[in-house]
């Protein structure tokens, strides 16, 4: 139908699809705007992608603009010609971007120039590490945004910090914990846990793939010896991210990681099953401490900082340092009393899509 607003989606890589998913529902139900949605390909194999859209129900992209790997620099500017090429052929009334990838900064790069206005999901979180790829997507974005969509309070403050205008921020809560809400009935355990041996609360997951904790194999080989005590204890689950994959193969360390129970990449459901139904789950991600937050699952994350305060303030995640120093400290805590047990911050409630929604229709003047 034409004469309504038309929102443009970006998403590009795993964490993108379960961020969308839920904003695109909640428009859809509405039925206010009409959606298109582009698909960039960072992530674009089965298991990275594919597996997301069946899982979470997306509908299939409007565009696909098959842009894969390369360096840091080669991948952006791919990003850019593609999406620059795609809306000036959309022409959306807003650009939708999520998240902290490469594909949120090109989008936001490209929307900025065309005076498109730029809605992030996610706005406002900081790990004030600008070693950190993501960090330097997030501030950019954040900056060229017109809608700031923040998840939790803190991510508010620090937009306010940085000067950005209070019109401009929206507390709406976490939209990925609304997915996890919706879906985390359907996630197939015990099937799950049969198909990989292991037991209700007899073992942990593992996900690791910042750069900064993979690349260099003397820092990755620090990490697996503070993990190979817990091992000893519970089987450590290891879904390995391609990234990760590579630098194993790369820096021939297969027999340094045979300790870990390693598999592809899992599916959202999947995983949600396995990180729900784990004793305590180990990470570098940014999304799984969140979710781990509201399954109630002590997360170590295996890092220095996060720009995700609120999970350690108020949910069960613990830094136990991006070379793991502080892991057998903690995971000897949990041992003694189950370690933390966390709640679910403010509007991490399954309607924070909908909120988004709202914001959105304000914006273009359809209510
Ligand atoms: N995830 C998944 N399968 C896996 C590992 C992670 O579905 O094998 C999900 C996880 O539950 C979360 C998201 O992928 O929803 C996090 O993505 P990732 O760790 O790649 O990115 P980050 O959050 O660190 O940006």
């Amino acid at each position: 139908m034409t004469g309504r607003p038309k929102v443009l989606h970006v998403v590009g890589a795993r964490p993108n699809f379960m961020k969308v998913a839920p904003v695109m529902e909640a428009l859809a139900v509405r039925g206010l705007v009409q959606q298109r949605l582009i698909h960039t390909g960072q992530h674009s194999d089965e298991r990275m992608a594919d597996v997301f859209f069946r899982d979470l129900g997306l509908p299939r992209p409007d565009r696909d603009l098959g842009v894969g790997g390369g360096s840091q620099a080669e991948q952006t500017a791919a990003l850019l010609v593609r999406i620059e090429e795609a809306l000036e052929e959309e022409r959306p009334d807003i650009v939708v971007v999520v998240g902290d990838v490469n594909s949120t900064l090109a989008a936001s790069l490209v929307a900025a120039k065309a005076a498109i206005p730029i809605a992030h999901v996610e706005a406002g979180l900081r790990s004030f590490d600008l070693s950190m790829p993501e960090e330097i997507n997030r501030i950019v974005t954040d900056r060229l945004a017109s809608i700031l969509l923040t998840p939790s309070r803190d991510a508010d403050l620090n937009l306010r910090r940085e000067g950005v205008p209070e019109e401009k921020i929206h507390f709406v809560g976490n939209v990925m914990i609304d997915t996890l809400r919706r879906h985390r009935e359907r996630a197939p355990w015990p099937e799950v846990g049969a198909r990989f041996g292991v037991e209700e609360r007899r073992f942990a997951v593992l996900t690791l793939h910042r750069p900064g904790n993979v690349d260099e194999a003397a820092t990755f080989s620090r990490i697996l010896d503070r993990l190979e005590p817990v091992a000893r204890k519970l089987p450590i689950l290891f879904p390995v991210h391609p990234r990760t994959a590579r630098r194993v193969a790369e820096n021939g360390m297969e027999e340094r990681v045979s300790f870990l129970k390693r598999t592809e990449p899992l599916g959202y459901l999947d995983f949600l099953a396995l990180m729900d139904h784990a004793a305590i789950v180990l990470t570098d991600s940014g999304g799984v401490q969140e979710e781990t937050t509201v399954l109630g699952v002590p997360c170590f994350t295996l890092r220095d900082n996060t720009e995700r305060p609120v999970t350690i303030a108020q949910g069960t995640n613990t830094l136990v340092g991006a070379d793991g120093r502080d892991l057998a400290a903690a995971f000897l805590e949990f041992e003694r009393d189950g370690g933390k047990r966390g709640r679910a911050p403010e509007k991490w409630d399954g309607a924070a899509a909908t909120r988004v929604a709202e914001v959105f229709e304000r914006f273009l003047g359809l209510s």
